[in-house]
């Protein structure tokens, strides 16, 4: 009787090489171009909450409403910077699961 001896295996590590994406470069993709269109397509959304008159271009995530750029250029001013009060573009930018479903 002879027991084999199994050959120790070398494992081959799969490294993954974490590299910072920097989300600006990378297409936005055409799912969040479409949801948009979709969004803008209710006249609810379609024109800008606060003077009416001009196109969504903008959503403020901590409203959960659209506005046009204008709009959106005085929230962020009267805030105080963009990190506080969340203006994203529509169609320019990149979302996460968050925003997204604010909108
Ligand atoms: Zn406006």
């Amino acid at each position: 009787m002879s027991t084999e001896a199994k050959p120790a295996e070398a494992t081959t590590e799969v490294k993954t090489e974490s590299k910072l994406v920097i989300t600006s470069d990378v297409p936005v993709s055409q799912k969040l171009t479409d949801f948009f269109d979709a969004q803008l397509a209710d006249t609810h959304n379609k024109f800008c909450i606060d003077c009416k008159t001009k196109e969504s271009t903008h959503f403020l995530v901590w409203l959960s409403c659209y506005t046009c750029k204008d709009c959106a250029e005085q929230h962020r001013t009267a805030v105080g910077g963009n990190n506080k009060c969340y203006v994203k573009e529509l169609f320019n930018e990149h979302w996460d699961d968050y925003q997204l479903k604010s909108a």
